[in-house]
């Protein structure tokens, strides 16, 4: 008898953004496999067998040996949820695994999740959209770095609206000259390090400062940049974190 897997998102870092759905089917799994960004929280007091696959940004070798571990475990009849941070399907390589399982005849859900790339920018009180200002129509998120390593073209930028960028600070330099091909360089940015989480660190500055900034705070990873004017919108609303669990 073959059993299922669960492509399932955890949220942005805070616990307790977590679904109903993903917290019911994660408490009957027999195993979870799961990544750097997932909470402890989430996975404290669970019966499943946990296995770590943690890996960082374009590790492609050991998307294999997930995909494997997934349909070996899935095999002998147990359920598994493949946890993952986020949305599975933002840059979550959640419909890569799907795609796999499905093609080894073993059945396959998703459970979608709270994103980082809404979620982190709202925590630090900035809406990717917004009719208060200016040019906040529409917002497009965008990865710093594509699955070859090669980085984001600008024909991804668009001219106006928000733009929400994921895996982005350690190709900061390169990446921000991206941006300024299509955008002017006093526009307004956020940093948001560790978003949603009791260590969030925002910074704020301009466009043309963002490889400065994020030298000068030291930012690493996980972290989103926000660039529109929906970043003003943090100090007109006096944002101060309160939704941070401490
Ligand atoms: N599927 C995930 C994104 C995976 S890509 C989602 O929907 O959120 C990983 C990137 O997401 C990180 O490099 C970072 O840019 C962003 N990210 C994830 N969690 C974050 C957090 N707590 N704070 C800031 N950025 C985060």
């Amino acid at each position: 008898m073959s059993g299922i897997v669960y492509i399932v998102g955890a949220g942005p870092g805070d616990p307790e953004l977590i679904t109903v759905k993903a917290l019911r089917i994660l408490k009957s799994a027999d195993v979870v496999v799961y990544d750097r960004l997932i909470s402890k929280e989430i996975l404290e007091g669970l019966s499943a067998e946990l296995i770590y696959v943690g890996k960082e940004i374009g590790d492609a070798p050991l998307q294999e040996k997930i995909n494997q571990l997934l349909v070996e475990k899935a095999k002998g009849g147990k359920k598994v949820v493949r946890l993952k941070g986020g949305d599975p399907f933002v840059f979550g390589r959640g419909e890569e695994e799907c795609i796999y399982v499905t093609s080894k005849g073993i059945k396959c859900e998703v459970i979608p999740g709270v994103t980082s790339a809404i979620a982190v920018p709202e925590y630090a009180g900035i809406p990717v959209t917004s009719r208060v200002v200016p040019n906040s129509s529409g917002f497009t998120v965008i990865t710093g770095t594509t699955r070859d390593g090669g980085l984001i073209s600008d024909d991804y930028i668009p001219k106006r609206g928000t733009v929400v960028i994921l895996m982005g600070i350690h190709v900061i330099d390169e990446l921000t000259k991206v941006l300024l091909k299509v955008r002017n360089a006093e526009e307004k940015v956020a940093i948001i390090e560790k978003g949603t989480t009791r260590d969030q660190r925002v910074i704020l500055g301009e466009l043309e400062q963002l490889p400065d900034l994020v030298k000068k705070y030291n930012i690493k990873s996980p972290a989103v940049i926000v660039v529109g004017e929906v970043v003003t919108l943090m100090e007109l609303v006096g944002f101060k974190n309160e939704n941070l669990r401490k």
